[in-house]
């Protein structure tokens, strides 16, 4: 697919790769509006919304079409106006190509909207309330992770500095790049608004050396503002939270932390401009910068699609695929996920549509080189996990650090036997979540038992006083009695 180089020597965190850009900085431009908008109920893992509409209504652009149905999950607003059309089964963006209820929206061409409430200085609002409107605009890390922004604005431990993530280190993904050139001022303020609602002293925008034109834009456009803009070299994976961090401030955030324990936030360029859409503009994300790209599709393009559009409409607007594409994948080629039909919808995280052309390889025995762990950058032992994954030892992947996995493939790349690690790694995370999940609620169950039997207890204690008492006061009452009669 791509060609690639091992890194000379170790530059700022371990590992990584230097990789062929494959980049296509294309102006934006407006698909047209599709019939059907599809938005799947299941957000991200086992994270859900609530549907409050039903088949039949008619909704505008911008109306809330499902709720957030627990702590990490948004609100999913329409993209256009129209009809709810059916709530049904329908594929959706997962790598097991699983098949989820979705709200099904057809479209009416007016593309009628619900009336927006922008509001100018939002230095004038509490940080709650910017908070509350961010995940009531349903906004969530546009880099791909889709984590509820107001979310991971609400850290528990104070954040000293906030890193704008720019950096779009995987190759052939040029929609950050694209966004940061054409509408630098709205990053800068969303930015501004980030760093206000964290209070953060220092906020940094992280840009790879390899995007002059995005760096120039984003750096006329702070000149006013506190705000650094600070090149980091295109190594992949540069844009892991993690990496980022060690390349900027040197600090390495151990195995097994967070990164807001050590005092930072890390958010996606494209965030930011939500933020800004949603505080100042009073907009609610319904729509969002997508590359479609690879050597199967006919033009490259970024687009600014409607979340909830088929991929088939965005491919049909770059004039559909060559007669060599053979796989569609969404994301980048490193951290993409392989999807089976075109029919999908792109969601919150789709960043971006690769359709390849050429199918995975056939994976032969592991022969032990220990290239996978030269590369990784998380300096996990790959192939190490890869046994315990196939083997089902979830314990021995805890115990290696699995979690610690970022899913960058670099060691995909790598290994000569062609076995695919990541997937294996990301079947393995699932069962570890599943598995502490079980855990948990095994050890509510065992909490909820040893309560119910301390209060059968306490009520058996009780009762046994009390008839206890009434013993005694019988006594007292006969030893009264008999001493009355002597008397
Ligand atoms: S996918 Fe995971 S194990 Fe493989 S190189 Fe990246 S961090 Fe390391
Ligand atoms: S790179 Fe592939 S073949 Fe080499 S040790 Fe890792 S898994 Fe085995």
């Amino acid at each position: 697919m791509f060609k690639f180089l091992w890194r000379k020597k170790q530059q700022h965190f371990s590992g990584g790769l230097i990789l062929e850009g494959h980049k296509q900085v294309t102006a934006i431009e407006e698909p047209e509006l599709p019939q059907e908008l599809i938005y799947p109920l299941f957000l991200a893992a086992a994270r859900y919304a609530a549907a409050c509409v039903k088949v039949g209504d008619t909704v505008l652009k911008g109306q809330v079409i499902a709720t957030a149905d627990g702590p990490l999950s948004t609100p999913i607003h329409a993209a256009s106006s129209g009809i709810i059309s059916a709530i049904e089964k329908r594929l959706i963006a997962h790598p097991s190509g699983l098949s989820e209820n979705c709200i099904i929206l057809q479209t009416d061409g007016l593309d009628k909207a619900i009336p927006s409430e922008p509001c100018l200085d939002y230095q004038q609002q509490s940080r709650e309330v910017l908070r509350e409107k961010i995940q009531q605009a349903g906004i969530v890390g546009l880099g791909g992770a889709a984590f509820p922004t107001a979310k991971k604005l609400n850290s528990p431990q104070a954040i000293h500095s906030l890193i704008i993530n720019a950096a779009e280190c995987e190759p052939y993904i040029s929609c950050d790049e694209s966004l940061a050139i054409t509408a630098a001022k709205e990053i800068i303020q969303g930015s501004l608004i980030i760093q206000h609602i964290l209070q953060a002293h220092h906020c940094i925008i992280a840009i790879e050396d390899s995007k002059p034109t995005a760096y120039s834009a984003l750096l006329s456009a702070a000149t006013s503002s506190n705000i650094q803009i600070q090149k980091v070299p295109s190594i992949y994976p540069t844009g892991g939270e993690k990496q980022l961090i060690q390349v900027i401030s040197g600090i390495k955030i151990p195995a097994q932390k967070l990164v807001f324990e050590q005092g930072f936030i890390c958010q996606n360029i494209g965030t930011s401009f939500a933020v800004y859409q949603a505080i100042i503009l009073g907009l609610p994300l319904t729509e969002r910068i997508i590359t479609i790209t690879g050597a199967g599709i006919k033009q490259t393009k970024n687009l600014r699609a409607r979340i909830g559009t088929p991929i088939k409409n965005l491919i049909q607007t770059c004039q559909g695929y060559t007669e060599h594409a053979q796989q569609l994948i969404m994301g980048g080629p490193m951290m993409g996920i392989a999807l089976r039909s075109d029919e999908i919808a792109i969601i919150k995280a789709s960043n971006c549509l690769l359709i390849d052309t050429i199918k995975s390889q056939t994976p032969q025995p592991c022969i032990r080189c220990g290239d996978c762990a030269t590369v990784c950058p998380a300096e996990l032992l790959p192939q190490q996990l890869y046994w315990y994954s196939r083997a089902q030892q979830w314990d021995n992947c805890a115990e290696y650090q699995l979690a610690d996995c970022v899913e960058c493939g670099c060691c995909d790349v790598v290994c000569p036997s062609k076995i695919p690690l990541v997937q294996a790694f990301r079947i393995a995370k699932g069962e570890l979540v599943h598995k502490q999940k079980q855990a948990e609620q095994a050890a509510i169950a065992k909490k909820r038992f040893e309560n119910q039997q301390q209060r059968k207890l306490k009520i058996e204690q009780e009762k046994n006083q009390k008839l206890e008492k009434r013993k005694a006061a019988i006594e007292k009452m006969k030893a009264a009695a008999a001493k009355r009669k002597l008397n």
